[in-house]
């Protein structure tokens, strides 16, 4: 990396929103990097199947995060893999991005970090993540091959995801807060198909307890309170959370508002109230979020900064 070129834009995150952006800066001729802190493609590159991208009927979600990559790389756009710790507007306008040692340079300034699984907030929950509670069935469902699994979630992601485990798990057990899922119709009629899979509506897990594993759940019953613990071998089950996502907003929060859903506001261009500096995707306050919104977006915020930087 060239820590003394200025960028035209640089795109923090490399998700659909971020490479999206740098395919549309990129053949807008805009000097752009997109720079990321793992592995590309963001959080679809953590799913078993997409079937709900236009136009692709059918994927696997690691092929498809690879594809954006490939595809804003063969337009010209360079990944650069860093996690940026901190970002400064400087008083001549432009931006200073962070990464350890290392400073870029940039006159406008995409962010597109995405948003991270919600815990569903039962007692135990952190003390047994990755000992039994787990919030990515792909890189981690593996683990339970033959064994018992409980899917937390009502949602398109808990469903999709309660579909890949049914094919690895012993059972699934479907635990859903409401008396009904929040996912398309379509999808939970496949999972209420699949002979090991069980559904628990009006349930929540309230708490979590073993020795080195888990070996029980205290469930409630959210129609009367109740409270029932089940014990099972340790070791032997495992829990899934899909109960929704926190807005990745750290590196850019004393430069934008907020909405009620904890998401940066933006305009319909996705500029801030600062200006130059533009947020895309999962990260922003908006009511779907999804790869097709995603990618949207990042066209939107490479557009804008593309018009901003003419002016
Ligand atoms: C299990 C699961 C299944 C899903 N299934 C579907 C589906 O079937 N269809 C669908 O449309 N959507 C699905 N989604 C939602 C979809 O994945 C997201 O809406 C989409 O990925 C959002 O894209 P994004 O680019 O805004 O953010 P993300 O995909 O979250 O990408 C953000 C990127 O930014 C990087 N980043 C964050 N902070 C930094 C930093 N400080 N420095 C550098 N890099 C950073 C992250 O590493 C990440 O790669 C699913 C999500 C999950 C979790």
């Amino acid at each position: 990396m060239d820590n003394t070129m200025l960028y035209d834009v640089a795109i923090i995150g490399g998700g659909p929103a971020g490479y999206t952006a740098g395919i549309y800066a990129s053949r807008a001729s805009l000097n752009t990097v997109v720079i990321e802190q793992g592995m590309p493609g963001g959080q679809i590159a953590t799913s078993d199947m997409v079937e709900n991208y236009p136009a692709i009927p059918v994927i696997s979600g690691a092929e498809l995060g690879q594809k954006f990559q490939e595809h804003a790389e063969s337009a010209g756009v360079a990944t650069h893999y860093e996690m940026v710790e901190k970002l400064y507007k400087l008083d001549d306008g432009s931006f200073a991005l962070h990464c350890g040692d290392k400073q870029i340079l940039a006159r406008t300034v995409i962010v597109t970090t995405g948003a991270v699984p919600r815990p569903a907030g039962f007692e135990g929950e952190e003390t047994y993540r990755g000992r039994g509670v787990s919030y990515c069935a792909t890189c981690d469902g593996m683990f339970y091959r033959g064994k018992d699994v409980f899917v937390v979630g009502g949602g398109n992601s808990a469903v999709e995801e309660g579909l890949y485990l049914a094919k690895i798990a012993n059972s699934v057990t479907m635990v859903v807060r409401r008396d009904e899922f929040r996912a398309e119709r379509g999808l939970v009629a496949r999972l209420a198909s699949q002979e090991n899979v069980s559904i628990r509506f009006n349930t929540s897990i309230a708490a979590v307890d073993g020795g080195t594993l888990l070996s029980s759940i205290t469930f409630r019953d959210n129609t009367t309170e109740e409270r029932y613990t089940e014990s099972y071998p340790m070791g032997s089950f495992g829990i899934f959370v899909f109960a929704g996502n926190n807005p990745v907003i750290d590196l850019v929060e004393p430069y934008v508002d907020l909405g009620p859903d904890g998401g940066v506001l933006t305009d319909e261009l996705m500029a801030t109230r600062t200006p130059g500096l533009f947020c895309a995707g999962d990260m922003r306050s908006k009511p779907l979020r999804q790869i097709v919104t995603a990618a949207a977006d990042g066209a939107i915020a490479a557009h804008a900064a593309n018009a901003y930087l003419q002016y």
